[in-house]
């Protein structure tokens, strides 16, 4: 039994440890055991900060589907040749050598929240006493008429790295100039609202190096209007003049359905064909978590915006992509910070002690160019049951180079702070 430290709870929260309770131990006679399903930006990040933080009086076990994580955070510019495929693989083995966490590579299968028992894939079963589910999303196929999971080795949707994103890749590197790309976004609400127009960028980037400026994108939204809207218009102007073209429902009238034989995308307005087709569906919450029935009618998961518990079961905490977190946006920025809340609520839930006051943090980087990224940030609070923001900004347009330059040396910063978070480096 050991000690849950002043200084380790201030890591979390900063200033807000000053209300804390005086430390406390942990009293279980043997120690209590929280599991963790998903190994990824939330997931890694709450068994990382348990085992830490109640230094060992915490039993941790990771329950993982993949032996490496490749994050979907900088997939985008693994596409643009920005970064190495390996440069965004991680595998989980920090985490138990560094902070004595349990890794299952397996798929949990069931939550029978009565006995709070989880089952895995091979039929063998873990208890728990607190489970944080942190499955991140499934995609909902047919919410494109055509569009399957047999589909996307056809249209790759690349919305969960890994093979889809090689996939994306390799096709994306055998476009020949005077080819034409289209891209479907997905409707809202959806993991990482800018990452659709990034991609796009970081598409265009590729072929202009190539020397392909013949090559069109072609975007058709199923939303009249997206994130940091007026920055992409603005540095696709800049960059790639007569590249990428963006048709919101207005124009096209509709997503009427993906054909892959053909590599047509049907509209109310007209059918595009590409050679290459990125098609990303609408998502909800993974298999796991709605199985458990910790979802409602919007397809994710409720929680109480103090502590990220579930409002369906006071021993489960759900948190990242499948988590309802109001204003907060489905990113791995958003992820991370729910996770150290949770990792505080956690422990003060199994050592008797009051968290301090819950604040969280969201920042969302998207690079359009070559030392030209652009950002949105915020600060979140409970706000009666939601999670509201306190503050936020977001990048101007016409702004000075080096201010782009530098907001793309700071995501390069803060993605090597959130892997080692993630991983237990
Ligand atoms: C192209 C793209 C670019 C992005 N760029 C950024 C960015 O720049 N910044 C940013 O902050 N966010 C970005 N995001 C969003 C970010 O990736 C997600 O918001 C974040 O990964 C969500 O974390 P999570 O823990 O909820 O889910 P994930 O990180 O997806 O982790 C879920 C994990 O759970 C595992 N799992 C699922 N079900 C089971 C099961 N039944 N049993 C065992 N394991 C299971 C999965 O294998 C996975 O490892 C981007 C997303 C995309 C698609």
């Amino acid at each position: 039994m050991l000690r849950v430290s002043r200084r380790r709870f201030g890591r979390y929260a900063g200033a807000a440890f000053a209300t804390l309770a005086a430390p406390t131990v942990l009293r279980a006679k043997t120690r209590p055991r929280v599991v963790v399903i998903g190994g990824g930006a939330g997931g890694g990040t709450a068994a990382h900060f348990i085992a830490k933080d109640s230094s060992g009086a915490i039993e941790v076990v990771l329950i993982e589907a993949d032996r490496r994580h490749a994050t979907c955070i900088f997939s985008n510019l693994h596409l643009g040749g920005f970064r190495s495929f390996e440069s965004i693989t991680h595998g989980y083995q920090h985490l138990s050598a560094n902070h004595g966490v349990t890794v299952v590579n397996a798929r949990a299968t069931a939550v029978d929240r009565a006995a709070k028992r989880v089952t895995l894939a091979d039929g063998s079963d873990l208890t728990y006493d607190r489970l944080v589910v942190a499955p991140g999303i499934d995609l909902i196929w047919d919410s494109v008429p055509g569009y399957s999971k047999a589909a996307s080795e056809i249209m790759p949707h690349a919305w969960q790295a890994g093979p889809q994103t090689q996939l994306l890749k390799a096709r994306l590197d055998a476009i020949e100039n005077g080819q034409q790309i289209v891209v479907v976004p997905p409707p809202n609400p959806y993991r990482c609202p800018p990452a659709p127009y990034e991609r796009a960028s970081m598409m265009a980037h590729r072929l202009k190096a190539k020397g392909f400026g013949a090559s069109r994108i072609i975007i058709l939204d199923p939303k009249p209007k997206f994130s940091k809207q007026a920055l992409f218009a603005e540095g696709w102007e800049k960059h790639y003049p007569g590249m990428i073209e963006w048709y919101g429902p207005d124009v096209h009238g509709g997503i009427k359905g993906v054909d892959p034989t053909t590599g047509t995308v049907a509209t109310d307005f007209d059918d595009f064909t590409g050679t290459l087709v990125n098609v990303i569906p609408a998502q909800r919450a993974a298999a796991v978590a709605v199985d458990a029935g910790l979802t409602n009618s919007t397809g994710f998961c409720p929680i109480d915006p103090n502590s990220m518990r579930s409002t369906l079961d006071d021993a489960v905490f759900v948190i990242g992509d499948a988590c309802i977190a109001g204003d907060m946006p489905k990113s791995g920025f958003a992820a991370n910070s729910q996770a150290k809340v949770v990792a505080l609520a956690i422990v003060g839930d199994l050592s008797g002690t009051a968290a301090p006051p819950t604040r969280y943090a969201s920042a969302c980087w998207s690079l359009i160019a070559a030392g030209d990224g652009v950002k949105v940030a915020g600060e979140y609070g409970p706000n009666g049951t939601t999670i509201a923001a306190t503050s936020e900004t977001i990048s101007h347009t016409d702004e000075p180079a080096a201010i782009r330059q530098a907001n793309y040396t700071d995501s390069v910063v803060w993605y090597d702070r959130i892997s080692a978070e993630m991983f237990g480096r």
